[in-house]
């Protein structure tokens, strides 16, 4: 499979979508990128990797940064962590407060903004130095200890983080979270602060292809769990989006509002791409764009 020709023929084939959408704005240190980039990377099991434009720019990596939250509560907890909260779609913004008032403070999945800030709050419980600790585990992931928090991003998300302080309030409120309100909220947008290039996300996405045996910074999974992390990104990943990305694309992903997304073909290679400009729902128009033609001119996918 010619990857690289297929990279180069997407990027033509959306340029006619380049200017749709824009990016968040809602975070103040996001609304200052510019938002006319693109970059893409896939690297196969085998180690090859293929890049196209601006692979190696580091963007707010936002949401993505929950399938690594995931990954260690799942190690650490194991299968008692669905108690704590659900697996099932949502179906609703990622930050609506709605669906958790009415089902009583539990999450309905770890990818909505609820569910990840009851995760951070168990890394907070489990760990030592959680921060640390996630550090490490994202820089195994990928082979690189550069990467880092960007503290401009946090705390210019705390500052205007009223919504999902509220949601860290009701979650306190039915007692799905026990450490300190301002504690758990901090640690969650510094995870969401990280900063990754397409190259760097790719190639921590490798590891959840299921291609070889997952353990990364003493945090360790069976090919069973990670079976099962792919399933909740597949049903969960994409917000209110997730049927649609499941259609038009057919593999598990995530995305995040910093305009990156990526996606894992088990067994055969993971994909991460990054365009700042977003749809109604959060997802990158040209990332959506990209990897529906890619599955497509491809004719692979996990269906
Ligand atoms: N830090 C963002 C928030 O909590 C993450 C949202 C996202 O990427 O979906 O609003």
């Amino acid at each position: 499979m010619d990857y690289q020709k297929i990279l180069e023929d997407i990027y033509q084939e959306i340029l006619p979508y380049s200017k749709d959408g824009k990016q968040a704005d809602y975070i103040p240190a996001l609304a200052k990128v510019n938002p006319d980039q693109f970059g893409m990377c896939l690297e196969t099991v085998t180690g090859e990797i293929f890049t196209h434009k601006q692979a190696d720019t580091r963007f707010s990596i936002q949401s993505i940064t929950k399938v690594f939250t995931l990954a260690m509560c799942l190690s650490i907890k194991g299968e008692a962590l669905w108690k704590r909260v659900g697996k099932e779609p949502s179906g609703t913004a990622f930050n609506s407060l709605v669906q958790l008032e009415v089902e009583k403070g539990i999450p309905r999945n770890p990818f909505i903004n609820a569910g990840a800030i009851v995760l951070s709050d168990i890394l907070i419980s489990e760990l030592e130095n959680p921060e640390e600790e996630f550090l490490s585990f994202v820089r195994a992931l990928c082979g690189n200890d550069e990467i880092d928090y960007n503290m401009e991003v946090a705390l210019s998300e705390r500052e205007k983080g009223y919504l999902n302080a509220a949601i860290a309030n009701m979650l306190k409120y039915h007692g799905t979270i026990d450490n300190d309100i301002e504690r758990v909220l901090m640690f969650y947008f510094k995870m969401c602060s990280v900063e990754m290039s397409c190259r760097e996300l790719a190639k921590a996405s490798l590891a959840f292809t299921n291609h070889s045996p997952f353990e990364y910074a003493g945090y360790k999974l069976s090919k069973s769990r990670i079976k099962r992390l792919n399933a909740v990104m597949q049903t969960c990943g994409f917000y209110d989006e997730a049927g649609e990305f499941s259609y038009l694309v057919g593999l598990p992903g995530k995305s995040g509002v910093g305009g990156g997304i990526i996606a894992v073909y088990p067994h055969r290679y993971s994909v991460a791409v990054w365009s700042p400009r977003l749809n109604s729902k959060g997802n990158s128009v040209m990332g959506m764009k990209a990897l529906e033609l890619l599955t497509t001119y491809t004719e692979e996918s996990i269906f």
